[in-house]
């Protein structure tokens, strides 16, 4: 089968031809045909199997015809992270390169003003995270009821990410006759209400994860003791291979991500951090710096890197081994893509033995050591270690907590969204953004703090990711005694009214 059997405009196909695609993946063959006639579909897919032209080129087919009017849409796409939507947009723009279709970017952590700009001209294609999308409309400046086609793209991401309640507000925002391309890696029950909710007789269409993810990958272990600064040789020793071109280093915790970089940096690497606190106009600078070569390595946190598609990337290596197995392979998954040769390294300390168990049971795969596997007694010798100092090790179920923490502050608008408030959040060039925080964080702080993550993992103010400052760590300790000893009394849980 070719493009041109399914029914796309001249005008598409022609781009879809200098992209240089020759034949249409299985979700693209199966589902443009099907979104061309105007049908709901029910993607079950992931990134790397082609899915987002499965959903671009046929509606900038549809889109050709009509135009858009002020502050009314035509068609709407949710994403759950600003470098999804941003890279969804980049998709809109190769794709349309023949079309005279406006596209406006919808994402948290930039300035509204030009977003306003774009929604009063009239947006053929609006992309949005699902927290400033509903900002827009709360402040009056964007109607949804001119939408005629809706995606929502990575809906199991959407859930871990605690948008479910925003979707379903927008879903029921958007006319009903509208055309719904749903697009979800898996289908929990949570997804699946939705899709029983929103969507109308939908064509399902499953696809298999590319195999060329893992067979494209060679997988190793290196073993390291312990001890973190041993951690950090393997880790520099590894990224002096010849074979390194480039390189995303993964950290389990943020405050990891900027401990990593900061050493790295006084190394002598040419590095850069990427975590959900940096404010967007960092995060894409350092995502651009790193697709065309400015920087050879991108420390970062799975939060910000999760779904990204960079091309080139020779390796990935994982300092830490995700606390989460599906982790793993989708860390992995950022390298060896287009059918390129990719590896992935994982640092394993006597530590993650059980961990990497878990992930060798997903992946059905025993992972080889690079090099000469450890002997027992290095494992023994790491362990004992281990139990000397555990005390002081933060324990897993807090970093379980952290990590779902960092998840939930990630692609809002404000850095503290756990709730929607009567409040609304100001954008960030806003005079009124320090109260609005402030607020927030006054409100939630006691009933947020038992599932809070530790002080050190909380926004590092620092630049660029950097360590932070003895004067930033003594006021860290000084905010955090409010939950000094983890026991919160009745009295300081009690909402706080502030007086402006
Ligand atoms: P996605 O799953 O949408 O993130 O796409 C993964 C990668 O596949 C992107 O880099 C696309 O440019 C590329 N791609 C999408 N469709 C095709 C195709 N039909 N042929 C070759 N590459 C494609």
């Amino acid at each position: 089968m070719t493009f041109k059997d399914l029914g796309l405009s001249a005008k598409v196909l022609s781009a879809v031809e200098t992209a240089g695609y020759e034949t249409p993946t299985p979700i693209q063959e199966q589902a443009i045909p099907v979104a061309l006639e105007g049908r709901d579909v029910l993607g079950i897919a992931q990134t790397g199997t082609g899915k987002t032209a499965s959903f671009t080129l046929p509606m900038l087919t549809q889109l050709e015809t009509g135009r858009a009017r002020a502050r009314m849409p035509r068609s709407l796409i949710l994403e759950p992270t600003r470098e999804l939507a941003a890279q969804v947009e980049q998709s809109f723009l190769t794709y349309g390169a023949n079309h005279k279709l406006t596209i406006a970017l919808l994402i948290g952590g930039v300035s509204f003003a030009e977003q306003n700009r774009k929604l009063d001209r009239g947006a053929d294609v609006l992309i949005a995270t699902p927290g400033r999308l509903l900002d827009h409309v709360e402040r009056g400046k964007l109607m949804l009821n001119g939408v005629e086609i809706l995606v929502i793209d990575e809906a199991d991401r959407m859930l871990d990410m605690g948008f479910i309640p925003d979707i379903e507000r927008i879903c029921k925002l958007i006319p009903f006759t509208r055309q719904t391309l749903f697009f979800s890696a898996t289908m929990p029950p949570e997804i699946q209400r939705l899709t029983d909710t929103f969507l109308q007789n939908p064509k399902r269409i499953e696809v298999a994860r590319p195999s060329s993810t893992v067979e494209n990958v060679t997988q190793k272990l290196v073993f390291s003791s312990s001890d973190s600064f041993e951690k950090r040789e393997t880790l520099r020793k590894l990224l002096r291979e010849p074979e390194v071109k480039n390189a995303i280093v993964f950290c389990n915790r943020k405050r990891d991500v900027a401990t990593l970089y900061a050493s790295l940096q006084k190394h002598g690497f040419n590095a850069a951090a990427l975590h959900g606190d940096m404010d967007q106009y960092a995060r894409m600078a350092t995502l651009t710096s790193f697709r065309d070569g400015t920087v050879a390595f991108l420390i970062a946190s799975d939060v910000a890197a999760r779904g990204l598609d960079i091309p080139d990337v020779s390796h990935v290596l994982n300092f830490d081994v995700p606390i989460h197995a599906e982790d793993y392979v989708h860390r992995i998954g950022r390298t060896g893509r287009a059918g390129r040769e990719g590896h992935a390294l994982t640092i394993i300390t006597p530590a993650d033995t059980k961990a990497i168990g878990a992930i060798e049971k997903l992946i059905a795969l025993k992972l080889e050591w690079q090099g000469d596997a450890p002997t027992q007694e290095q494992l023994e010798a790491g362990a004992r270690g281990r139990r000397r100092s555990s005390n002081k090790r933060t324990a897993p179920s807090t970093v379980r907590k952290a990590v779902s923490a960092e998840k939930q502050e990630n692609d809002t608008t404000s850095p503290s969204r756990p709730k929607r408030r009567k409040t609304e959040p100001q954008p960030a060039d806003s005079p009124l953004e320090q109260s609005s925080v402030s607020e927030v964080a006054v409100q939630t702080k006691p009933e947020a703090s038992p599932e809070a993550a530790p002080a050190a993992d909380r926004p590092e103010k620092s630049p660029k990711g950097a360590a932070p400052s003895n004067k930033q760590k003594k006021k860290e300790t000084e905010t955090s005694a409010f939950g000094a000893g983890g026991h919160v009394p009745a009295f300081l849980q009690r909402p706080v009214r502030i007086s402006q």
